[in-house]
């Protein structure tokens, strides 16, 4: 059955409230055909990272959010609505857990035991959590990384470098766009031409090479005259890459975003993508063992790279765990890319702070630009960015913007944006939510806590204590999940989204959780030892118990 999912616009509620009404446009908006990957599989991005279980599921949620009271919950067991309970008006109204095993239980085949049986699904960070925003979402900490590698290896811009990469997905498309913002240029190896020429339209790719000698013509010849420029090429990343190490290409970055992190949705060398999920599904460990062999062939051409000097990182996919498996003895020989170039801004309770405007109206987010420049006017990098964004970047279903903030000020922005909505300056309410990449809300030790000055990356107290005060603090809907990122057993994180309907009582909400959530960023890295962490706890006044002997 093929069916369209779209979210309503405009200021006509077609739930009972606006906190509802909310709801149900966000989970509406991750399936639409501009957001999500593969809507009529309700997959949303990240390999198979789902927005509901089935379509069963899809229809009960939005009856259910459609009938729901401003004092009622809604309770999501892995994408199916499984119970309404009265709680009161500060309560969210969803709560949702997804994907969550038990330890010796999260596996990949478990998992996929459980999901074939229908008692599961992957939500993976936002797309279970109803608060994805298209390649956008990604795009603005991509920037920053890339950035973050131009100020530690090329003197503060990429002019003139050549980066690699591969995966042209729903992540991965924002990488060839944060590179030219950056004013380098990239080449990106995806094996499926239709994502590649996804990304053309929606203005992320500059342009497709016919084949690899035109793709190494035009990325030499832009690098040469230190021009932006992003080419696609289609092709394995398993064997492209390997190719170009062979063929002495001077290459300054190297990175990957294919979907690595579950070994069925990266595809093997050798393996036509017609046939890709075919052969995937009918013989699952077959499957993981050649693309665990080909993902060391990828990561064994990365350390090729990085022998000759290059910038190399993993992009938080597990790549180098699964190179691992597949034989790849020296995988972990370089970082991650949060221990190399993001912890010091999760210290600060910095993280991926975005608004979708409910409306559907570009006007809305335009004015929340310009709201942000002049609440924030000596923050330069946040200044180009926003200005950047606004010019460049295509709108993918509800309108919608990101930007990173840290502690003390993202619910100086949220308390604005509700000030717009009642004021009129904005013409429908505002959602405020983050991904679950965060400073305090995940704990994944190949990714956000990598390599934790105390070694506590594998401690999942935190991600849960996140969920549990953004609940007891007011946020609309707060979800725990397991896996996101970088697949079964490797990850729990929490998300939380808040309602700018502009009433009182959203902005006494807003104020309390755009304070306590960028906080647990703040006391999880205090309680690791990072000094900046505990400067910025000191300056700005969050306490921290052992802290106050
Ligand atoms: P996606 O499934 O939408 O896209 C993956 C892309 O990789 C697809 O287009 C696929 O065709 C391509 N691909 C797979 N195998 C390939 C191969 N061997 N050679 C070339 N191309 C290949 O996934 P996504 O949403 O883009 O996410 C990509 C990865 O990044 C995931 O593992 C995800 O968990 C991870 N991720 C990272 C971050 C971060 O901040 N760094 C955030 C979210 C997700």
């Amino acid at each position: 059955m093929s069916r369209t999912v779209r979210a309503a616009r405009g200021t006509t509620l077609t739930a009972r409230n606006w906190q509802t009404e909310a709801a149900l446009r966000m989970f509406h908006n991750n399936l639409d055909p501009e957001v999500a990957e593969r809507p009529q599989d309700l997959v949303v991005y990240g390999g198979t990272g789902k927005a509901a279980r089935d379509w069963a599921s899809f229809d009960a949620i939005t009856r259910c959010l459609t009938t729901l009271d401003a004092d009622e919950t809604l309770l999501v067991q892995s994408g199916r609505p499984v119970g309404a309970f009265r709680t009161h008006e500060w309560a969210p109204r969803v709560l949702i857990a997804n994907s969550n095993l038990v330890g010796d239980w999260a596996t990949w085949p478990e998992f996929r035991r459980l999901e074939s049986l229908g008692l599961t699904m992957y939500g993976q960070m936002t797309a279970g959590s109803w608060i994805y925003i298209g390649t956008q979402g990604i795009l603005q900490g991509t920037y920053e990384t890339f950035a973050a590698v131009a100020r530690k290896r090329f003197g503060g811009t990429l002019a003139g470098t050549l980066t690699v990469t591969a995966g042209l997905g729903g992540m991965g498309g924002a990488q060839p766009l944060a590179v030219t913002m950056n004013d380098g240029v990239a080449l990106v190896i995806e094996c499926d031409p239709e994502r590649a020429h996804r990304r053309v339209e929606t203005r992320y790719l500059d342009e497709v090479a016919d084949d690899l000698d035109d793709a190494i013509r035009r990325v030499t010849a832009a690098k040469r005259e230190r021009r932006a420029l992003s080419v696609g090429v289609i092709g394995n990343a398993a064997e492209v890459l390997p190719e170009l190490l062979r063929r002495e290409v001077e290459v300054d970055i190297v990175t990957d975003q294919t979907s690595a992190h579950d070994p069925l949705a990266y595809l093997p060398a050798g393996i036509a993508v017609e046939d890709w999920h075919d052969y995937a599904a009918k013989k699952p460990d077959e499957f993981t063992d050649r693309s665990r062999e080909s993902m060391a062939e990828h990561v064994g051409a990365m350390l090729g790279f990085l022998d000759r000097g290059a910038e190399v990182f993993d992009y938080g996919n597990s790549l180098r765990g699964e190179a691992k498996l597949g034989g790849c003895e020296r995988a972990f020989d370089f970082p991650g890319f949060v221990p190399a170039y993001i912890r010091p801004l999760f210290c600060e309770g910095q993280g991926p702070f975005r608004w979708a405007a409910l409306s559907g109206n570009p006007d809305d987010i335009a004015a929340t630009d310009r709201a942000m420049l002049e609440l924030f006017p000596e923050n330069e990098s946040l200044a180009r960015w926003i200005r950047l964004a606004g010019d460049r970047v295509a709108y993918q279903g509800l309108p919608a913007r990101i930007c990173w903030l840290g502690y003390g000020e993202r619910h100086l922005a949220g308390l604005r944006f509700n000030e717009m909505v009642a004021s009129g300056e904005l013409s429908a309410p505002v959602v405020i939510g983050r991904d679950h990449l965060d400073s305090g809300s995940v704990a994944s030790p190949y990714r956000e806590t990598e390599g934790m000055a105390d070694g506590s990356d594998a401690i999942a107290d935190w991600p849960l204590l996140n969920a549990l005060v953004n609940t007891a603090s007011g946020a609309s809907w707060v979800s725990i999940h397991h896996g996101g990122g970088v697949g079964m057993g490797r990850s729990i994180h929490a998300g939380q989204v808040c309602v700018a309907d502009g009433s009182e009582l959203a902005g006494a909400k807003i104020e309390r959780v755009l304070t306590n959530d960028p906080g647990m960023g703040v006391i999880r890295h205090v309680d690791a030892g990072y000094e900046r962490a505990a400067d910025v706890a000191a300056e700005r006044g969050v306490r921290v118990p052992m802290k106050e002997a």
